[in-house]
């Protein structure tokens, strides 16, 4: 079994950086009192300008072996470098993390999985700053590739212009399930610090990825957040953690309730009937496009056309309020089949390439 599959949901906590010796044996004391399965503490810092605190370094990790001794309790850092690697593998680091800003360079994460060659220790990847679902897998694989057998996904959101929804990094659900999707039995955790950048909307955060199907949490915990040198407000103190991890629901995926079960089949056929029925009509809709198309290029019109595209998000928004849907989802939808509709449109003026044969 996967050792990030161990303990359901699987915990890491501890700080965002290893400070001083002092707050990492205080932190890590109080944690080992809560069964967390990983203690977490960047010594290596990568921040997005300098000028800052960017870790300890390497003395930090004889911190964070004298805290797993006094505690019996595993530990994590994150590695940026072949010399971090060396240097975690030397020490006698438990597991290591990748950081998304190392996830989104391919020349790194193959140099970093190549000096892990061989070694039995277990690795997280977190996905990548920017929404590339197979740049996260590759970071995966790269590591698979040289025999560890222990790799997990870490989701901690994706970076953006401004903090939509109040959200530090936008987490884009889509991407981490469509990775579940791809790789079911590859574990996925959850890090709701990184997600939100702020402690009160942790518990929220944590509880939907519970939800989702995730595998575990990585919840960055300091004893005094206010006063940590790196991600002060996203850090919760250690009885928040506790707070937070006994309020989780723990959902399974099936249930053996012979009742639910029964009703949840009905409404999956009923479910799948329309699903069917989605599809055929979005295949008339978009043959009534090809024809549509035939005209536009005989009278010589544009394949798209603004007005038009204006009346169809006016129409379908209506409609969709009238079914209290969100006009957001529906737009958003629609704007995916008018795309369809104009690139086969396009085919038939000839501009693009001809790949639809009717
Ligand atoms: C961290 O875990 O403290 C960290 C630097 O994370 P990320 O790579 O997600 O920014
Ligand atoms: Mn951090």
């Amino acid at each position: 079994m996967s050792f990030f599959k161990t303990a359901k949901p699987f915990i890491i906590a501890g700080p965002c950086s290893a400070e001083t010796r002092e707050q990492v044996l205080e932190t890590a004391a109080a944690l080992s009192a809560m069964k967390i399965q990983l203690f977490r503490a960047g010594i290596w810092k990568p921040r997005t300008r300098p000028g800052s605190f960017e870790g300890n370094g390497v003395v930090a990790i004889e911190w964070l072996n004298e805290a797993r001794d006094l505690n019996n309790i595993k530990y994590t850092i994150e590695v940026a470098d072949t010399e971090h690697v060396e240097l975690a593998l030397k020490n006698g680091a438990d597991a290591l993390w990748i950081g998304a800003r190392t996830t989104v360079n391919p020349f790194q994460v193959q140099r970093l999985a190549e000096a892990l060659r061989g070694v039995d220790i277990p690795v997280m990847v977190k996905n990548p700053v920017n929404t590339d679902v197979d740049l996260w897998l590759g970071g995966i694989e790269r590591f698979e590739a040289m025999g560890i057998k222990d790799v997990a996904a870490i989701h901690r959101g994706f970076s953006g212009y401004s903090a939509v929804g109040g959200m530090r990094n936008q987490p884009n659900w889509p991407i981490p399930i469509e990775l579940k999707r791809r790789r079911p039995e590859l574990p996925i955790i959850c890090d709701p610090s990184h997600i939100t950048g702020k402690r009160s909307r942790i518990a929220e955060v944590a509880q939907k990825a519970m939800d989702m199907h995730f595998d575990g949490l990585m919840i960055e915990t300091h004893p005094r957040p206010d006063e940590a040198w790196t991600d002060a407000a996203q850090q919760v103190n250690p009885a928040q953690l506790k707070d937070i991890l006994e309020h989780l629901v723990i959902r399974d995926e099936f249930t053996n309730d012979m009742s639910s079960q029964v009703q949840l089949e009905y409404l999956r056929q009923l479910m799948d009937n329309l699903d069917a029925e989605i599809i055929d009509l979005v295949a008339k809709r978009l043959d009534l496009s090809l024809q549509i198309g035939e005209i536009k290029k005989n009278s010589n019109m544009t394949a798209y056309q603004p007005a038009r595209w204006r009346e169809i998000v006016e129409t379908a928004s209506e409609r969709a309020q009238s079914h209290k849907l969100s006009k957001e989802f529906i737009i958003e939808l629609y704007e995916k089949i008018h795309h369809e509709s104009i690139r086969r449109q396009l085919s038939i003026l000839g501009t693009m390439e001809k790949e639809i044969k009717k």
